[in-house]
């Protein structure tokens, strides 16, 4: 008798030994893709500023955002540093052929100041105030939803000689839109621009710095605008405080150089530490001689001297004019 029961008893073993490696077989892999879904974020080759503080829909734009279990305003934790630390792009061609710009060679002191994420409520405005005070002019890469929330700071900036650029729709990593997508976040967000300023864009930050050469070629051919980097990364979204914020500026950090001339500058102006950074930071800068020009007029700086790396511009505090690219946006 036991012998008879235990046929259907091995059977039924067999079926749910059978059942339970199908599970197990199959929920790894489930696992798997959304560990990738999620870590996709993580590694992007540039995933390193989060788009948008605490407030925004940004920020669910943000992937590693969405990940977190910290909603908002700390997605730098969510960053994984060894990601924030790659080089974020360095497309510049070897024939000479750029698909982006992360700093370009000049023959004087000049630099860009940028910033990114805005408009903010109020410490854009304050921004402003601080630029102005020091004749500064720099360049606003903003969001498109942004932008909607509050023209009227795009506006002043533009009346005060500042060059606004376009920074996507709502941050998402553009090298992963499909062209639909695509043409939202890029030919959206320049005609709010164009609405609001009375003239398009001519120059755009992709998100995290998540481009490639083909898309930078496509941004450029098809949307119009050059793709602009950086060279000078304080990481001031991870919130380390004025302080550092303002000595990786002047200094560098981790390989990111510090400001030199043709250096493009990356910030964020929806950050209270990196605005409290700006007075003391700028100062300095001014202090060593640099001059302060927008994206567009440090393009049309570019040495005509085929020579790499001349020490030939009053280089403020002799500073080496090797060139160098950094990392995150
Ligand atoms: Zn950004």
């Amino acid at each position: 008798m036991p012998r008879r029961l235990s046929i259907p008893c091995l059977t039924f073993l067999t079926l749910v030994t059978i059942a339970l490696f199908l599970f197990l077989g199959i929920q790894p892999v489930v696992k798997a893709e959304v560990v990738t879904n999620g870590s996709v974020q993580a590694t992007a080759p540039l995933a390193t500023t989060p788009p948008i503080s605490s407030n925004q829909v940004g920020a669910a734009a943000n992937p590693a955002v969405t990940n977190s279990s910290t909603p908002t305003s700390a997605p730098a934790s969510v960053a994984p540093q060894p990601v924030a630390m790659q080089t974020p792009v360095s497309l510049n061609n070897s024939a000479g052929e750029r698909s982006s710009y992360s700093s370009i060679r000049v023959d004087g002191p000049y630099i860009a100041m940028t910033f990114d994420d805005g408009p903010d409520a109020t410490l854009t405005p304050r921004l402003l105030d601080i630029l102005k005070e020091r004749h500064i002019h720099a360049t606003f890469f903003v969001l498109g939803q942004r932008v909607q929330e509050h023209p009227e700071i795009v506006v002043r900036a533009v009346a005060e000689g500042h060059q606004i650029g376009n920074h996507s729709w709502d941050h998402p990593p553009l090298n992963r839109l499909a062209e639909g997508g695509l043409r939202h976040q890029l030919a959206d967000t320049s005609d709010l621009i164009k609405q609001t300023i009375g003239k398009a864009p001519v120059i755009m930050r992709p998100p995290y710095g998540a481009t490639n050469p083909r898309l930078s070629r496509a941004i450029e051919k098809e949307y119009g605008m050059k793709v602009i980097l950086w060279s000078v990364d304080p990481f001031d979204w991870k919130n380390p405080g004025s302080k550092v914020v303002s000595e990786r500026i002047l200094s560098g950090w981790k390989g990111s150089g510090g400001a030199k001339p043709g250096a493009i500058i990356l910030s964020h102006d929806i950050h209270k530490g990196t605005i409290d950074a700006m007075p003391a930071t700028l100062d300095a800068l001014l202090a060593k001689g640099y001059k302060f020009v927008t994206v567009d007029e440090l393009l049309a700086l570019e040495s005509k001297n085929p020579a790499p790396t001349p020490a030939a511009s009053p280089s403020p505090s002799g500073h080496k004019t090797k060139r160098s690219k950094s990392k995150a946006s």
